[in-house]
């Protein structure tokens, strides 16, 4: 196996003036990093040999290879990327907006992106309706790792480093589980000589870990959250989410009070609707009332299918009610319209392809 290496994506600016010397040069690499994308020592040209010499044999540059890549109609691509030790997880492009132009044809607002990234291989929580789940837990990843995912995909598509963009922490893995990685990345993507994405840019998404919600809030990060809630009572969120009963409904709801929000902004309650277990309208009824007195915005998204899952794909007809419902009830309601249906859109999808596929292919040779 390879000899594995920090890579220097896992270091703040701060962090690096501590390791390399002479301190005018971590400057000139921080440009090379976040401004040029550098993939290895070699393409630092300003660098001297001896320093990147010295380098090398201590950390890697971007610790990511691009071993798969699927592009949707619709603009969305996921990339399935392979770390050093082999191991892969996903990270995804998304198109928010289209570039808009006047009639001459002129740029009036460029195209806006949103990168999905992962923080761990695998996941601990168990998700009942979920395909990460299923392949159990594997490992946390690192800052660097997840710092380099925004990198990876900017440079592949050519993003700019001082175009905005937008991070979700909705990949693979639960964010909170991977707090201290997770926090020193957010911190590094916030970096002002760096990608400078500041926390009302980036997104944690939690199925509720209502203590590290808690820590997270203490950070005063000024991320925004995202709480994957799916259920309105214990009991069917404890089906589909089995560390429910650790930290139920309530405890979650009184720790994003507790939260340090931003005052123009809301909570964002995610919301997975599956056919006939929580597509109702009295689900509808008491997530209105369980939302009572919190500036939440609902996020609707269609249970995505693959195969051997007992669940389904709930009917848009009942979707459009459920949305209404809230609508009519006071509540910010949107609809997640499936982004990259064609191309396994939902998280840990790409990867158990890619793996289904190289175990066919095994089976035949
Ligand atoms: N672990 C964190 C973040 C990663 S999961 C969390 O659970 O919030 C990101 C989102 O993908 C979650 O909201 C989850 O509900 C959703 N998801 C997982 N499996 C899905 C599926 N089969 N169809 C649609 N969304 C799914
Ligand atoms: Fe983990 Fe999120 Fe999947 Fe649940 S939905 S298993 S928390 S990645």
């Amino acid at each position: 196996m390879t000899n594995i290496k920090p890579s220097l994506y896992d270091y703040t600016k701060k962090e690096l003036l501590e390791l390399i010397q002479p301190k005018f040069r971590v400057n000139q690499i921080f440009g090379w990093l976040y401004h040029q994308y550098v993939q290895n020592f070699d393409e630092m040209k300003n660098i001297p040999k001896a320093l990147k010499e010295e380098l090398a044999q201590k950390f890697v540059v971007n610790p990511l290879t691009i071993i798969n890549k699927e592009v949707s109609s619709d603009g969305t691509i996921k990339y399935l990327l392979q770390m050093q030790d082999g191991k892969t997880m996903e990270a995804v492009w998304l198109k928010m907006k289209d570039t808009q132009r006047d009639e001459s044809g002129e740029v009036i607002q460029e195209a806006k992106f949103t990168i999905c990234v992962s923080t761990q291989v695998g996941c601990k929580v168990g998700c009942s309706f979920c395909l990460t789940a299923k392949g159990g837990f594997t490992r946390d990843l690192t800052a660097g790792e997840i710092v380099a995912q925004v990198v990876t995909l900017k440079k592949d598509n050519d993003h700019k480093h001082n175009r905005k963009i937008n991070i979700v922490y909705m990949g693979m893995g639960e964010p909170l589980d991977n707090l201290d990685n997770l926090a020193q990345a957010i911190e590094i993507f916030k970096e002002d000589d760096g990608l400078c994405i500041g926390g009302k840019r980036q997104t944690v998404s939690t199925s509720g870990l209502s203590n590290k919600i808690d820590q997270l809030g203490q950070m005063d990060l000024g991320v925004h959250i995202a709480i994957s809630l799916h259920a309105v009572d214990d009991k069917l969120r404890s089906e589909l989410i089995p560390m429910n009963k650790a930290h139920n409904i309530n405890s979650i709801i009184e720790a994003v009070k507790r939260f340090p929000i931003d005052t123009r902004k809301r909570v964002m309650f995610e919301y997975l609707v599956i056919k006939g277990k929580n597509d109702d309208l009295g689900s509808a009824k008491k997530l209105v009332k369980l939302l009572h007195g919190i500036k939440a915005k609902v996020n609707l998204i269609y249970f995505n299918p693959y195969p051997d899952t007992p669940y389904e794909r709930p009917r848009k007809e009942d979707m459009v009610a459920f949305a209404d419902y809230l609508i009519n009830h006071g509540l910010l309601c949107t609809i997640r319209d499936s982004k990259g249906m064609d191309i396994s859109a939902a998280c840990g999808q790409l990867k158990e392809k890619n793996e289904l596929s190289i175990a066919q292919e095994r089976d035949i040779s």
